[in-house]
């Protein structure tokens, strides 16, 4: 299961999100301060998970949802990319 690490671009944080599988749409948002504005933090996970090849780079979208609020969804590549 991917492993990614972001870092909170509000206050700092970073954080960890696990994807239990790659047709997941998950919402993330920093746990401590809940803000959806952050940066994928490259790591050594991620070449060993082998996600780092070009062509199959997750999405992040940012989309607006209900009351104005912003949501940031992140999407796997699937194994048809
Ligand atoms: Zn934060």
């Amino acid at each position: 299961m991917p492993i990614f690490e972001f870092r909170c671009l509000k206050c700092g944080n970073i954080f960890e999100k696990l994807f239990l599988n790659n047709k997941e749409e998950v919402k993330i948002a920093c746990p401590t301060c809940q803000s959806d504005s952050f940066e994928r933090v490259i790591s050594k996970t991620n070449y060993i998970m082998g996600t780092g090849k070009a062509g199959k780079e997750p999405k992040i979208t940012t989309k607006s949802c209900s009351q104005g609020n912003s949501c940031a969804t992140f999407e796997l590549p699937g194994p048809d990319g």
